[in-house]
């Protein structure tokens, strides 16, 4: 189906995203559910993108492939597929991108999947739709993406419902459906968070071994730090719409930045700091405030945090890049550093262990 799109440049990175940004009419006015915000993903690597709940996360990574309903969304901005600008293409031609280039996988398999139908069923439909397979291959190919998701028995298993499968395995076969075509890149949207921790770890190991034997991308959504670390090659921080921190994984655990990382990171269980959460609420989408989106909760705001607009993002190291007024020329950096932090933060704290074996 690839092959009634223009061409793709391989040079070209496999994802580049540039000032998107989406909106929804709303009878209150109009929501601004993303802001204006930039990211790559590069071949082969995990880029997740962390925030709370209403950050904008899900919304950013729905917009890419344009699985935003439009109206009442507005998707703006350019998105590129190895140099494809999918803001041009058709309905039609986005289909094909949607599962062949790219695939998603979403939080809750139990509302992806139809249970009228044997799971197998579904991901021979999904073949045959993505790939011009004859039904006999299309079966053949199913058991084993089913074996190589790991469900014991794949050939038998083929023929159960999914009310049959165990949440664990309800999402292997999710992700047997997405690389049914092989993607460039899987957008995983906390794809672990409806299930128990021992499964969520098993979940995170299969996705880290397909991706190498597949050599995809992932571009995986979530609010747990504790996936973060388990996954991430680089980190994206989320917040009311905007980014307000990214840089590669160690440099975000080993050096938060911004004051909004350095409290999700406080958050994080064995800190024992405040596992009530950050005190305070996000902004109203439909009424964000001027300057940084983050004052109303940051300790550190001073009045030039709340004019204008969001900081623009600052580089204080390679790749890691800092939208908060401190790190602007001018200003004393040091406010916001926090020395403790960055001390006591290190990537095996996290909270999910990775390498539970059961279902
Ligand atoms: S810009 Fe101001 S309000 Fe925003 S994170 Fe930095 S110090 Fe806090």
């Amino acid at each position: 189906m690839s092959s009634n799109l223009p061409d793709f440049d391989e040079d070209a990175p496999l994802l580049e995203v540039e000032d998107l940004s989406t909106t929804f009419r709303t009878d209150a006015g109009t929501l601004l559910a993303v802001d204006g915000i930039d990211f790559t993903v590069r071949k082969g690597e995990t880029v997740c993108i962390v925030g709370e709940s209403g950050s904008g996360k899900t919304v950013a990574t729905e917009s890419i492939t344009r699985l935003i309903k439009e109206p009442p969304g507005q998707v703006d901005g350019t998105i590129r597929n190895k140099g494809l600008n999918l803001m041009e293409l058709s309905e039609k031609e986005l289909r094909s991108i949607r599962g062949n280039n790219i695939a998603h996988i979403f939080q809750n398999p139990q509302e992806a999947m139809n249970h009228c139908y044997t799971v197998g069923w579904q991901i021979v439909e999904a073949l045959r739709v993505h790939q011009d397979v004859p039904k006999k291959e299309a079966r053949a190919r199913a058991i084993d993406l089913l074996d190589r998701v790991g469900i014991a028995n794949a050939s038998a298993r083929f023929n159960d419902y999914p009310h049959e499968f165990s949440g664990g395995q309800k999402q292997r076969a999710m992700i047997a459906m997405a690389l049914v075509a092989e993607p460039d890149l899987l957008i995983a949207d906390e794809p672990t968070t409806a299930l128990d921790v021992t499964v969520q770890a098993q979940i995170l190991r299969l996705l880290n071994e397909l991706q190498e034997e597949y050599g995809m991308s992932i571009l995986f959504v979530t609010h747990d730090l504790g996936v973060v670390a388990e996954i991430a090659d680089r980190v994206i921080v989320m917040y009311s719409g905007k980014v307000m921190e990214r840089g590669d994984v160690f440099q975000i655990f080993e050096q938060p930045a911004h004051p909004y990382t350095q409290a999700l990171m406080r958050c994080l269980p064995d800190k024992g700091v405040d596992t009530g959460g950050i005190p305070g609420q996000l902004p109203d989408p439909l009424d964000p405030p001027d300057g940084c989106r983050f004052a109303p909760r940051c300790e550190h705001a001073i009045e030039d945090c709340t004019i204008g607009e969001q900081p623009a993002e600052m580089e204080i190291d390679s790749d890691h890049e800092v939208s908060c007024v401190f790190y602007q020329h001018g200003y004393d950096e040091s406010v916001v550093r926090d020395r403790e932090l960055e001390d006591d933060t290190a990537i095996e704290d996290s909270s999910t262990e990775v390498g539970a074996t059961d279902d």
